[in-house]
């Protein structure tokens, strides 16, 4: 096992360089670590980690729009990997990038073959090397909000044709986006577009309507939080049992804060009380 691993280091350094210094290291970590963003393997980085940093802001700016992205649940690791093959970076399991190592410690060899790619329309036109981690955190971003890509592309197009979809994410936005048919490249090509300030009109529709999606979401969300504390906004609703130490309702409660009082005894996790209790005078408030 040591031997293959000492052999692989050298092999490493032969092929691409000497890693980068333990001091750059935890420059670099830290760095991530600040922003809510493990890393992982760059030990093992030689190129210049300015380029890290760059490709950490971009997922920042992307998590200032969607911030599920760095939750706890979904966090997004950065990973060094240098057996990507061809692949410029991939996405696995909902929120752990791959960086190709090979690529992003050769900043001119990836401006070439990014650029190269989006002469072939392969790419979003206008976009660059960044691109690449804001079309990865666009497969978080499906990941941690449950968007399905081919489901919001029908939406934007209004139509529910999913093959004159694929023919206009192929035409107008790029052919990489319309490599699969179930959609996934959707959502990834479309925040590449938007996030790196193209002006391609699918990819601004698709994101903008991502952050719809996440805000009705959120909006119900809230609507559910507060309808739990409904029952509160009447003294005369219920009353404090200290015997017990807990809140119980009064005959005077309506439907509506009954059914509240019950969405909150649910989310603590409390008993469904009998309701509403039918207090006499000796009830202390
Ligand atoms: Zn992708």
């Amino acid at each position: 096992m040591e031997k293959a691993a000492i052999s692989s280091y050298k092999a490493l350094v032969a092929r691409y360089g000497t890693p980068i210094s333990d001091k750059l290291f935890h420059e670099l970590r830290d760095y991530a670590m600040k922003r809510g963003i493990k890393l992982s393997g760059f030990k093992d980085f030689v190129g210049d980690i300015q380029t890290i940093k760059i490709v950490i802001d971009d997922i920042c700016q992307i998590a200032e729009d969607f911030p599920r992205i760095l939750d706890e649940k979904v966090g997004i690791w950065l990973e060094l990997d240098y057996n990507l093959g061809t692949d410029f970076a991939t996405t696995e399991a909902g929120h752990i990038i791959h960086l190709n190592g090979g690529y992003f410690s050769n900043i001119e060899v990836l401006e070439e073959e990014y650029d190269s790619a989006v002469a072939e329309g392969r790419f979003v036109s206008d976009t660059n090397w960044r691109s690449i981690s804001r079309h990865e955190v666009g497969h978080v971003v499906a990941y941690a909000y449950s968007i399905d890509p081919l489901e919001v592309a029908k939406e934007i197009m209004k139509t529910g044709s999913s093959v004159q979809v694929r023919y206009r994410i192929g035409k107008e936005l790029s052919l990489y986006a319309a490599e699969y048919e179930d959609g996934r490249e959707f959502i990834s090509e479309s925040f590449s577009g938007y996030y790196s300030g193209t002006d391609n009109a699918i990819a601004t529709e698709f994101v903008k309507r991502c952050l719809e999606k996440m805000n009705e979401r959120q909006v119900n969300r809230m609507k559910s939080y507060s309808e739990a504390m409904y029952w509160r906004t009447n003294e005369k609703w219920f009353v404090i049992n200290i015997e017990k130490d807990r809140f119980e309702l009064t005959k005077a409660a309506p439907p509506r804060a009954i059914e509240s009082f019950r969405m909150y005894l649910r989310q603590n996790d409390l008993p469904d009380n009998p309701i509403p209790i039918n207090y006499g005078e000796d009830v202390m408030v």
